[in-house]
């Protein structure tokens, strides 16, 4: 069964601390986390590809490396001379994890440069997965271009994916931030928000609150992912169902959760599983992957049958 799915955003340089005030480099971003989940439960003849914008330099060669690596697509990585990849450092301090970015002038934020590449890889795809972040990081303008774009595909029909993945960190106006992320479910067929985001900043009083309010913006599919209380699910005008979260042993790093339940979630669903059974599946992943350090765990760390 072939098929293809594009994600959209930024990948950064990860510094992590390490033994003896070493720094440890990796590489992630919500989208990229979620390309790569996606990838390792893809069915046999899908692909999946990633597209941001790079620079030219050895930063960003080693980064496309990476990512080749992992079985994700590179062809719709735009290289742009004098831009480097976007970094940040993970500090650990008392068993608590705070971060510091450097993405200010990071190419990402040039993705949506190109409207003609931008169309023509997005033209290609079966599912496109796009977040909030993504968002964030475009000016106005440039976000917008990508809007239209998904507005585009969503009304041919393609099944348009967005995960709101709230930060207020990486926008300077409360209103407009709100503004843009009604502006992604509008563009979307299919949202997957988390419920404390959604309940802090857009003030929904519950998981049902938040379902009815991206129906009210056009989004048909919805899956409300609520950490250890599971996922509920709204598909179409289907029964509205709940899946638990899949059991802990111990949790040992939460980040990438949400990411790893949307890429695995998507991939199910793409091999033609019911919405239950996929979000069931992907409790399963994201529960495996939070027992791990860092975003991306390697398949053989999870103990996850087919
Ligand atoms: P995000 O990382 O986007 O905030 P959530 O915290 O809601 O997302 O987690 C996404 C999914 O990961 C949940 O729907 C659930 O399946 C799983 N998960 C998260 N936290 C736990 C937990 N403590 N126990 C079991 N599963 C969890």
């Amino acid at each position: 069964m072939a098929g293809s799915m594009l994600s959209i955003g930024e990948c950064m340089v990860e510094l992590m601390q390490a033994e003896g005030g070493m720094l440890r480099k990796g590489y992630a971003g919500d989208t990229f986390n979620t390309a790569y989940y996606a990838r390792l439960f893809a069915p046999a003849g899908w692909t999946v590809e990633y597209l941001t914008a790079v620079g030219t330099d050895v930063v960003s060669d080693e980064m496309l490396s990476f990512i080749e690596g992992t079985g994700v697509g590179t062809a719709h990585i735009a290289r742009i001379e004098g831009r480097m990849p976007g970094l940040y450092m993970i500090h650990l301090k008392d068993g608590e994890r705070s971060f510091s970015y450097w993405r200010s002038t990071s190419a990402a934020k040039l993705l949506a440069g190109d409207p003609d590449r931008l169309r023509a890889a997005i033209e290609k795809m079966d599912v496109v997965f796009f977040s909030g972040i993504t968002l964030a990081i475009l000016a106005p303008d440039a976000a917008e271009t990508l809007l239209s774009e998904l507005r585009r595909s969503k009304a041919s029909g393609k099944r348009v994916v967005f995960d709101p993945n709230i930060r207020p960190r990486l926008w300077n106006d409360a209103s407009r931030m709100r503004a843009t992320l009604e502006a992604g479910a509008r563009s979307a067929t299919m949202v997957l928000p988390s419920y404390d985001d959604e309940a802090t900043h857009f003030g929904d009083a519950s998981v049902g609150g938040t379902i009815e309010r991206y129906r009210d913006l056009g989004v048909a599919d919805i899956a409300v992912k609520d950490g250890a209380n599971g996922v509920t699910l709204q598909f179409g005008e289907g029964e509205r169902l709940h899946i638990p979260a899949a059991p802990v042993s111990r949790i040992v790093d939460t980040t990438s959760a949400g990411d790893s339940f949307n890429g695995s979630f998507l991939a199910r669903l793409a091999a033609g599983h019911r919405p239950a059974d996929a979000a069931a599946f992907a409790a399963r992943v994201a529960a495996a992957v939070i027992g791990h350090h860092g975003a991306l765990v390697a398949r053989e760390k999870l103990p996850i049958s087919e």
